[in-house]
């Protein structure tokens, strides 16, 4: 492979300025003697400027002998240096080394490797990459061939390395690109100077003695070691249990830049190239990657290497591969796209996988259709491991799933189940469009493939099953509602992100990303109306495929879009304000108090809405609001059409209006930001919702719900409005305002717990269930429901449940009943007869109000069970016990024994966290177990950040909460663990314990007082009004 390297002896003895010297002297001309005649002057200027050398070389060499003190290495004497894993300290002392050296102003003065970023200089055009995997010693060696392209000169080559030990790197020219000396024997070969790794940016450094010229192809060989990681990062290995006999696996996880960890590559988005990956391991094991197998040869020793097809152009991080002994169901598409399901063979036996594969294939048909661009791959694997950081990872061509969210038993499996598991594979479908076919330049618009997956979502599950109505309806409160709550906090961010260390990169994966990503797409797809959208997505897929784009790429196709239909909006302009801008705005409307103009003409304002009053200080920010309205009354509704908001105020003509006409805004809840009107609207809104709440669509009375509360939480309403709106529920046969509303009282429910209002809460509560809660029953357990829940009217299932969850979890005393036979006739009969859709909610009441045996009866069956989602709802429903013994005990069972899948470790702590009786067990097990828990997920950053938001979700005390403490435990952390301090704090600011921070901290002076005040009020009215006479009528408690 022509290596040249420099040989050790002379790279020891102060290699730096003399070799450069050495190099100098061989380039200039030849000294003659004719010339040293005739040019007399020269040669004592020659003679001085030997002088001169020998004492720059004597400098050098004394510097040197420091310099080789501090560390450095070469191919020989470096072995066993490289890497942070190393001894540890040679990380640091190579990264002084750097600085040393810049301190000489040599021309290593440019040292391209302490930018975070790569600079660009060369870029990689294709990878071949050799791994040999060791599964009985967990470690792989590899050797990679990265032809490059050079794009500036440059001597030196940085990539990225991260806890790999180099072994031997070589450079040479490529014989195609153009250069003489490739073409001789042996020619081609660049001198490498020295190379080393520069741990502080995860990069390794090749310095070659000569430039690399621009235009020219290079080809860089590296070969190396790892291990295969016990973390769930890079190349890493889990295990599972068949026939009692341990087996393991070992699965990539590249996302966002662990590439580097299992070879040196140029590990940032931009950078795409294609790659060749040839694995060899044990035959007794299988192994996947992107592309199919194209060839595969049996080694003498029983093993086997398999060469996967050259994939297209793509980032590193799709880069994907595992080695496995899982077995497979296949389907094809009819357009001859082979899809697999690979999981392990009980799994497979069993179909727990064959649902997956069922909507895959008619997934990539919808989406061919919807974005008009092929599928890019011939085949699609779906994998299914134990274990994950995160729920699925959308590898281009081999989608990694953890097995909760794959694997489907219909016979045991609710509903819920079922949606949560759809939505995932629809969500990793869309992204192999948006994420791996165009990729986000950076880090900072990573909203642009999650925002596009997730709500996608919505999208391609109404596909799946349009009845399950999921963008016009369940998007508004498992997104939306969900999203404006954390966005609406002053320590909220823009949705595009600067980023620039690795450390911040994790940080970026946040729900604002998803959520609000999503949300904000969702209200451009209204605006624009869906042929203009799916035109532009479909220009702005083809400009940018096998590429990267950015937002700004995103928005000129789809203003182009708009304008080839004669609508001249600047999309750019527009969503500049949403995306760059954190938050969103309220816009209040009201009819306008001018005499000659309130018949006709509306007043809208809009300012920036925020939970604290105490941050409302900005003032600045404004948006462009899509704004959608409709004038009604008791009888009839009129539509307006959008009005564009671009001012803090402005008026604007609409239909006619009277004393009894109200006004409605955000028509079906396409936009993102809050509306609130003048009183007397709400008035009229809230009296027509308890005389005929159909007049108003579903969306909107959720969404109604929603904004009363909040608008209520953060000061901008009276909290007697949301109180007397969700006094029509009895009356509300569907299902999403049920939601809204649940969600909102749970929140309080968080607040409101161990106080001394709670009865009133929880009676006021269970007086708006009772009747409808009645009305709907339980769910019966026939044969007709077993089994077929893909058949299953949702909206019915999901209201009963709703219904159930909410009286059973505000203590019905019926509900409780119904519970506990159900339990008692499981133990009894030993035949589990509890409908599948409602088995969370009963296994839960059952745990927490029987004995102790109940809890062991459900520990047993968690053990004997082998369904993955049956098993996830026993674990939790552990958790609902009130003896915090047995909490205790579970707790310390789940990280100590193998009985608790690793995967599960961290919902079992969060879950305690969430019981009254466990949140200071689970806060003061967090912080005990820091080590273990850190030392087990450390850089999965993003399992620690949902610990981290579990365990504190719902401490609501001031003690609890009080943020002297918060900055000491974070102290605490820092000095025992030597954590990254910015990585920490910027994990909590984002965190919903920010949130509970503020909240509390104004609640506790202001707020709860108020509340607590109103709602006595608000039930002895109602309790009066019921004394009189039958019928509640709302009179509004302002
Ligand atoms: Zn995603």
């Amino acid at each position: 492979m022509g290596l040249n390297d420099s040989s050790p002896g002379a790279m020891r003895n102060g290699r730096g300025l003399s070799d450069q010297w050495a190099e100098s002297v061989v380039v200039r001309p030849r000294t003659t003697e004719r010339h040293i005649t005739v040019h007399k002057r020269l040669v004592l200027g020659f003679a001085l400027s030997i002088i001169t050398l020998i004492i720059v070389t004597a400098v050098a060499v004394a510097l040197s002998v420091r310099f080789d003190d501090c560390g450095g290495r070469d191919r020989g004497g470096g072995r066993g240096e490289t890497g942070s894993r190393g001894s540890g300290g040679s990380g640091r002392l190579n990264g002084s080394r750097g600085e040393r050296m810049g301190d000489r102003g040599d021309e290593e003065v440019v040292q391209p490797w302490k930018n975070s970023r790569l600079s660009g200089s060369v870029r990689p055009r294709h990878y071949d990459l050799r791994l040999a995997v060791y599964m009985d010693n967990f470690t792989f060696s590899g050797e990679v061939s990265i032809e490059l392209e050079c794009i500036n000169a440059t001597r030196f080559i940085v990539l990225h390395a991260d806890r790999l030990e180099v072994d031997r790197v070589s450079v040479a020219a490529e014989s195609g690109a153009g250069s003489r000396a490739a073409n001789r024997p042996g020619g081609g070969v660049m001198r490498v100077h020295r190379h080393f790794p520069f741990p502080t940016n995860q990069m390794y450094v090749v310095v070659l003695h000569r430039e690399l010229k621009p235009g020219r192809l290079y080809r860089l060989n590296v070969s190396f070691d790892a291990a295969i990681e016990d973390e769930l990062l890079g190349f890493f290995r889990s295990s599972y249990t068949l026939q009692r006999e341990r087996r393991y696996l070992a699965v990539t996880q590249f996302s966002p830049i662990h590439a580097r960890k299992a070879f040196p590559c140029f590990d940032e988005p931009v950078y795409k190239a294609t790659f060749s990956l040839s694995l060899r391991h044990d035959s007794q094991y299988t192994s996947l990657s992107n592309m199919p197998v194209d060839s595969s040869w049996p080694d003498e020793d029983g093993w086997v290497t398999n060469r996967f097809a050259r994939t297209p152009r793509m980032s590193t991080y799709y880069l994907a591969w595992a080695v496995c002994n899982f077995t497979y169901r296949e389907t094809q598409t009819s357009s001859g796209v082979v899809i697999r399901l690979y999981a392990r063979p009980d799994a497979v036996s069993s179909g727990a996988g064959d649902y997956a594969l069922h909507i895959t294939k008619r997934l990539l048909g919808f989406y061919e259709d919807y974005f008009k661009v092929q599928y890019s791959l011939p085949k699609l694997d779906l994998l299914a491991v134990p274990k994950h950081p995160y729920a699925a990872m959308e590898n281009w061509g081999l989608n990694v799933f953890v097995e909760q969210k794959i694997l489907l038993d219909a016979d045991v499996s609710s509903s819920s189940y079922q949606m949560e598991l759809t939505m995932v594979v629809v969500h990793e479908i869309c992204h192999q469009w948006f994420g791996d076919l165009v990729t986000p330049v950076w880090w900072e618009d990573v909203w642009l493939k999650e925002g596009f997956a997730h709500f996608f979502e919505y999208v391609g599950t109404d596909f799946l099953f349009p009845k399950w109505n999921m963008e016009k309806q369940r998007f508004l409160t498992d997104v939306l509602h969900e999203v404006m709550l954390l966005d609406g906090l002053g320590s909220s961010h823009p949705i595009s992100q600067e980023v620039e260390q690795a450390a911040d990169i994790d940080r970026v994966f946040d729900w604002i990303a998803y959520k609000k990503g999503a949300a904000l797409i969702r209200m451009l797809a209204n605006v624009m109306g869906q042929p203009l959208f799916q035109k532009g997505l479909n220009d702005y897929l083809l400009s940018h495929m096998y590429s990267n784009a950015a937002r700004d790429n995103l928005w000129s196709k789809l203003t182009q879009a708009m304008r080839s239909e004669g609508r001249d909006i600047d999309i750019g302009e527009m969503m500049d304000r949403w995306t760059l801008q954190m938050g969103y705005p309220v816009v209040t409307i009201s009819k306008n108090q001018s005499e000659q103009l309130r018949t006709h003409y509306i007043t809208v304002t809009q300012e920036h809405f925020l939970y604290g009053e105490e941050v409302r200080n900005n003032l600045s920010l404004q948006w462009q609001v899509p704004l959608t309205v409709a004038v009604g009354n008791a009888s009839s509704v009129c539509l307006e059409s959008l009005i564009w908001i671009n001012n803090r105020t402005e008026s604007h003509r609409i239909g006619q209006m009277d004393d009894s006409t109200w006004l409605l805004g955000n028509i079906n809840q396409t936009g993102y930001f809050r509306v609130n009107y003048d009183l007397q609207n709400w008035k009229l809104l809230i009296q027509q919702l308890h005389n005929n709440p159909q007049i108003i669509s579903v969306g909107n009375r959720a969404g109604l719900i929603d904004d009363a509360f909040n608008l209520a939480r953060a000061g901008y309403l009276p909290q007697g409005v949301p109180l007397q709106l969700i006094g029509y529920l009895p009356e509300e046969t569907s299902f999403l305002p049920w939601h809204a509303a649940s969600r909102a009282l749970y929140q309080l429910d968080k607040l409101l717990d161990r106080t001394d209002d709670y009865r009133l809460f929880s009676d006021y509560v269970l007086k708006q269930v009772a009747s409808r809660y009645h009305q709907m029953g339980w769910p019966t357990n026939g044969p007709g429901t077993e089994g077929n829940i893909l058949q299953a009217s949702y909206q019915t299932e999901e209201l009963q449940r709703e219904l159930i969850m909410l009286a059973c979890s505000f203590g019905n005393k019926q509900c409780h009943r119904q519970a506990v036979a159900y339990i008692s006739d499981w133990i009894s009969s030993n035949k589990n007869r509890i409908p599948p859709n409602i088995r969370d909610i009963v296994y839960c009441t059952g745990v927490s109000l029987m004995d102790e045996d109940v809890w062991e009866f459900i520990w047993m069956k968690f053990h004997s069970t082998s369904a993955v989602s049956e098993k996830k709802i026993l674990l939790e429903a552990l958790t609902c016990s009130d003896n915090t013994f047995l909490l205790n005990r579970l707790l310390n069972l789940s990280l100590t024994s193998d009985l608790v899948p690793e995967q599960d470790v961290i919902d079992v702590i969060i879950h305690v966290g969430r019981n009254p009786q466990g949140r200071n067990l689970a806060w003061k097990y967090f912080r005990d177990k820091w080590e273990i828990l850190n030392a087990r997920y450390g850089e999965a950053l993003f399992m620690n950040s949902k610990l981290i938001g579990g365990v504190t979700e719902f401490l609501n005390t001031e003690r609890e909460l009080n943020e002297t403490t918060f900055s000491a435990d974070l102290q605490w952390k820092r000095n025992q663990y030597n954590i990254n301090a910015t990585t920490v704090s910027e994990l909590l600011k984002v965190q919903p314990i920010r949130m509970k921070v503020e909240q509390t901290r104004r609640r506790s002076s202001e707020g709860l007082e108020m509340f607590r005040g109103k709602w006595l009020f608000h039930r002895d009215t109602l309790r009066k009004q019921e004394a009189g006479g039958l019928k509640r009528t709302p009179g509004l408690l302002i």
